[in-house]
């Protein structure tokens, strides 16, 4: 529709602020929930604006909220928008966007950490993996305790072309605390570079298109916002299965500031560790005297290869698991 219907014929009728909306209805943010609005019409539409283009899109917006962002989707000439919202005190708010809207809003009541995505959007928007970027944008202001793991999961989910990507590379602008997307860019040799670091950029182009003040939200936060857009890779660095990845990568970075072997030697149990990741190394042919932050991901992948295949030498080299994954194993069965 908004592909051929001028961006006027979508513009909303007029409304109330989100502010006085949110006086109106009373709608308190929910410090167990983490809530914090951000009530300024000119940075929800930054946000939405740093996406790239949405006119013509279908968007799903995570966490809506009383709908400020999601006003700006719309007024940008969102084809259709589906929100995920998991407190039911905002539909209020939402159904008045949704009749403003012309038909374009679909509200779904649920939580989004177990939401499945993959039969939200019509068939004809999907491309190829190694084709076009599809016209789905994901677009998502949500407390920085679900977005963090959230996002963990969904490389998951993009490494199996699963969920939203069973439509191809379907972009992502999220917000996180700031310093969680500094640590999401930071390449190697930088003070912020982790397994975060890693694990993001393995399986997506990222960015940190701007950031917010704390102060620009209500209630503040104790920190400033950093805005972060996600492509999904036509083909991963490392092209190995996430676990394995994951796996690897968490256990060189379990000692930050030492030698990546020592962090490496975690993979195996204590009986074989010497031999088995001097071994590693050799094969990999990485210097064990480097830090893990200094580690390059053609390193990386190097030393996932080098582990894969010794996994494959001996399987049960892949049930030793001492440190804690950042995807739990019980809610994994592949
Ligand atoms: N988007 C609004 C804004 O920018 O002002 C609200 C942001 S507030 C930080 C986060 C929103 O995400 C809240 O509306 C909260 O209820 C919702 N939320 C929190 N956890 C969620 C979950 N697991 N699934 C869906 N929505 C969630």
């Amino acid at each position: 529709m908004a592909g051929r219907v001028g961006l006027a014929a979508l513009r909303l009728p007029p409304l109330p602020s989100t502010g006085e909306l949110v006086k109106l209805y009373r709608l308190q943010a929910l410090k167990q929930l983490s809530q914090n609005f951000l009530l300024d019409p000119k940075l929800s539409s930054k946000i939405v604006r740093s996406s790239g283009r949405v006119r013509g899109c279908h968007v799903c917006e995570v966490g809506p909220g009383p709908g400020n962002i999601t006003r700006s989707i719309l007024e940008q000439g969102a084809e259709r928008v589906t929100v995920i919202e998991k407190d039911d005190r905002f539909l209020p708010t939402l159904q008045l966007l949704q009749d403003a809207s012309q038909g374009r809003l679909d509200i779904q009541l649920g939580d989004v950490l177990t939401f499945n995505m993959e039969k939200l959007f019509p068939d004809d928007l999907a491309c190829a993996w190694d084709g076009t970027l599809p016209k789905i944008h994901i677009i998502g202001n949500l407390p920085f305790n679900v977005a963090t793991p959230l996002i963990i999961r969904w490389l998951h989910d993009i490494s199996r072309q699963r969920n939203a990507w069973v439509n191809g590379r379907v972009r992502m602008t999220l917000t996180f605390q700031l310093e969680v997307v500094q640590r999401m860019v930071a390449p190697p040799n930088h003070p912020q570079r982790c397994r975060l670091s890693v694990m993001c950029q393995n399986w997506c182009q990222v960015y940190h298109k701007f950031t917010i003040p704390g102060r620009a939200f209500v209630p503040k936060p104790d920190v400033d916002v950093g805005i972060a857009h996600f492509i999904p890779l036509k083909e991963p660095q490392i092209p190995l299965n996430f676990k394995l990845v994951e796996k690897v990568v968490r256990c060189v970075f379990s000692f930050r500031q030492k030698y990546c072997h020592h962090g490496a030697a975690v993979l195996f149990p204590p009986a074989l560790r010497d031999e088995l990741v001097t071994k590693l190394f050799t094969v990999a042919d990485v210097d064990r005297k480097l830090r893990p932050f200094q580690l390059t991901i053609f390193e990386f992948n190097r030393l996932c290869h080098a582990y894969a295949a010794m996994v494959e030498e001996n399987p049960r080299l892949a049930t030793y698991n001492r440190e804690k994954p950042l995807i739990e194993e019980a809610e994994e069965n592949d």
